[in-house]
């Protein structure tokens, strides 16, 4: 028997159809699931991934101009101030974005092998050691 989608710890029966944004288009998946619970957090998911989605990939552009315009500054005026704070502040921000929204981040299979909620939460405790790395890189060195 399949096992809770959300979860993964119950066996589950029953299924649930949901509309999900896969490769850029809404595709109807149905999901096994255990409980009321763990349906309802199913299809919080798969609200957050599709609103999420659209968002990361723009996220995703600037920070990549921003980290690629420093890299360039740098290369240019040898200041290394720019390194020291514009890529800690570029990771902290990474961090902040898996934290904040860790349903849009990658294919709805990842999250289904580990359950949607182990995954989501893997992902939130990376971005808080992203933030926690780019806090002490931060910190005067003495
Ligand atoms: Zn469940």
């Amino acid at each position: 028997m399949a096992r809770c989608a959300n979860c993964k710890k119950q066996p589950a029966d029953q299924k649930t159809a949901v509309r999900i944004v896969e490769k850029g288009s809404r595709h109807t998946r149905e999901l096994p699931y255990c409980s009321e619970r763990c349906k309802q957090a199913i299809h919080f998911f798969v609200r957050s991934h599709n609103q999420e989605l659209p968002r990361l990939k723009n996220m995703l552009m600037v920070w990549a101009l921003i980290f690629l315009g420093t890299l360039l500054v740098q290369f240019i005026s040898g200041n290394p101030l720019l390194i020291d704070i514009v890529i800690p502040a570029l990771v902290a921000f990474v961090g902040l974005v898996l934290i904040i929204y860790p349903s849009g981040l990658m294919d709805l299979k990842y999250y289904e092998r580990l359950g949607i909620k182990w995954f989501s939460l893997y992902v939130r405790i990376t971005g808080l050691i992203l933030v926690g790395v780019a806090a002490t890189t931060m910190l005067p060195a003495y």
